[in-house]
């Protein structure tokens, strides 16, 4: 077989985000929102996240952040800036609560990771209704259709900034 295989990518995808990590914990890579980003042609300097030079065949996404007079620009392989952007934000937002630990409140969409059919998982907004006898059904918060059977909700939470369900508690303001 020619070049990298699956595994080997995983591999090296579990290294960089790892090295992303342990830069964003370390406050070499800022966790704040980019003051000013720029696209462009790639410089041949280092990336910022996987230190490789930024070749000039490629695009380059250089950042610019306030307040950091010691480290004024930094300048990223676009999936290597789609990492650091996913990463960092990651970390003002709720953790995941296991199904199993806490089931969320009915009528409220909450952000649910989904498993579909063999090992395949999917990221969805769904609400927990009541169903028939009590039990729990589960709703596409979009389509607002039934979930189907073989997606098991595995865990979930509320997206940042929405409040718990206000649906009947408080009068529309329409
Ligand atoms: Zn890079």
């Amino acid at each position: 077989m020619d070049g990298p295989t699956d595994s080997e990518k995983e591999k090296q995808d579990t290294a960089l985000r790892a090295r992303a990590c342990a830069l964003l914990e370390g406050g070499v890579l800022p966790r704040s929102k980019a003051a000013r980003s720029w696209g462009g042609r790639g410089s041949g300097l280092p990336c910022a996240l996987c230190g490789n030079a930024i070749a000039e065949s490629g695009p380059e996404i250089e950042l610019e952040f306030d307040g950091t007079a010691s480290s004024p620009s930094l300048r990223f392989h676009l999936q290597c800036h789609s990492l650091w952007e996913t990463l960092r934000r990651r970390t003002d937002e709720p953790d995941w609560i296991a199904i199993e630990t806490r089931l969320p409140p009915f009528d409220t969409v909450v952000e649910a990771r989904l498993s579909l059919s063999g090992s395949r998982s999917v990221i969805l907004g769904i609400v927990r209704v009541r169903g028939r006898a009590g039990a729990s059904e589960w709703l596409n918060a979009t389509t607002n259709s039934a979930l189907p059977a073989s997606w098991r909700p595995l865990e979930w939470r509320q997206p940042a900034g929405i409040e718990p369900s206000v649906a009947e508690a408080a009068p529309k303001r329409a």
